[in-house]
């Protein structure tokens, strides 16, 4: 068999996992465990076409990894036969010192754990993740892949926060960026998509999925992104508020009274779409809008309005692209968003076909005008693709 990788997307309460092929670029097997802790978790594994799926209690995540492998012996496949060579790891931040696709040993954790403080909601889970896998899988080489690799050579001046240059130093504040794996694959997968060299190509990618970013990228390095210090600045996301003037955090707590955790949930929970018109999916937003209601509109109209923003700013940041490139599941099947997103940009070089872009078409499609200078596309995300081939790098 094929070597394998499984990835793991390990979360608060959930577990993501998905078997790759990184050679082939096929997913042999995918499921998530939900709920973990609570009083019924449910576990699914999907299998080609078979998809098997349990309910029951999962005290932590490492029952719910086990359940997970009895449930693949049950469909017979055992691990053993599985072709594994590693275990990747998806890890919001690094840091500055961890960046490359990292073999985790107990220093890696111990540093990883230290960073906790970066990112608050997504790191410790990740950390959880790998000690239940290595625990799990002691014999396999455990991968940690950053979310912030792919940005960490950004150009000083767009990595650099402009505030007191000592402090950010001494705190390793700085412009990070995030969803790096994906604004790297769809990058890839855009330059082979029009076949030409990534080199020769400048780029605007949107990852609008529940998380959203934006990245400007040229001959295939990035040279702006959107997301920040945290996976907080930049877009309105599903419950996060992107970019807001640090202003209404400090009068949020000087004089509201909130507390530094409540200014943090509010922020990363109950801001965005959901924040403003109680509704993270935008399959509902639309037909909340359609049926006349005003929250759903105007937290329709912040999301594109800043959408358009960051189009404009990395057009004039890159002079001009060749290719903006929609992904994720807001970017991938959502046509109202990409039409309202660029719409009246025909004078800057980008012009939509709107029978292509209403297309139902799954896959990688072009969806701009013949006449466009700039090519609009619509390309997958495979982030767990990426990942599986990452850690290929370091095994
Ligand atoms: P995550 O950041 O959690 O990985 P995804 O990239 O899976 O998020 O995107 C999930 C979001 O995609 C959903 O919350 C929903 O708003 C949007 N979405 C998914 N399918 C559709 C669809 N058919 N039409 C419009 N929006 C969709």
């Amino acid at each position: 068999m094929a070597d394998t990788v499984l990835v793991l997307n390990s979360g608060s309460s959930s577990l993501k996992y998905q078997l790759m092929q990184p050679d082939t670029g096929i997913s042999l097997a995918s499921g998530l465990v939900e709920r973990i802790g609570e009083e019924t978790s449910t576990v699914t594994l999907k299998w080609g076409n078979e998809e098997t799926s349990r309910d029951g209690r999962i005290a932590d995540h490492e029952a719910a990894l086990r359940t997970t492998f009895d449930l693949f012996a049950e469909s017979g496949r055992h691990l053993d036969d599985l072709g594994l060579v590693a275990v990747g790891h998806r890890v919001v931040h690094g840091g500055q010192a961890l960046y490359r696709p990292t073999i985790v040993d107990d220093a890696v954790v111990t540093t990883l754990k230290e960073l906790a403080a970066l990112a608050p909601l997504h790191n410790p889970p990740a950390v959880l993740g790998i000690e239940v896998a290595r625990r799990v899988l002691p014999d396999l080489p455990h991968i940690a892949v950053f979310d912030t690799a792919f940005f960490h050579d950004l150009p000083s001046a767009a990595a650099t926060y402009a505030m007191d240059r000592e402090l950010a130093q001494r705190w390793d504040i700085r412009r990070y960026g995030f969803h790096g794996t994906s604004h790297q694959y769809v990058s890839q997968q855009a330059a082979q998509f029009l076949d030409a060299p990534i080199e020769s190509l400048n780029q605007i990618v949107l990852h609008l999925g529940n998380g959203a970013s934006a990245s400007a990228i040229a001959g295939g390095r990035p040279v702006d992104t959107s997301m920040g210090f945290t996976p907080m600045e930049g877009l309105v996301m599903g419950t996060r508020s992107g970019d807001i003037d640090p202003g209404v955090l400090i009068y949020l707590w000087r004089t509201a009274g909130m507390s530094v955790e409540e200014i943090e949930t509010m922020l990363n929970r109950h801001s965005g779409m959901y924040g403003l018109g109680g509704e993270i999916d935008f399959r509902v937003v639309h037909e909340r809008i359609e049926s006349g209601d005003e929250a759903a509109q105007l937290a329709y109209e912040v999301y594109i309005h800043r959408l358009r923003k960051y189009v404009g700013a990395y057009l004039a940041v890159l002079g001009h692209t060749d290719v903006v490139t929609f992904t994720a599941g807001v970017g991938e099947n959502d046509a109202r968003v990409r039409r309202d997103a660029l719409t009246g940009l025909a004078p800057l070089g980008i012009e939509l076909d709107e029978h292509l872009n209403d297309s139902p078409a799954r896959g990688a499609r072009r969806i701009s005008a013949d006449k466009s200078p700039t090519t609009v596309l619509v390309i997958p995300t495979n982030e767990e693709l990426a990942i599986a081939q990452a850690c290929l790098t370091v095994v």
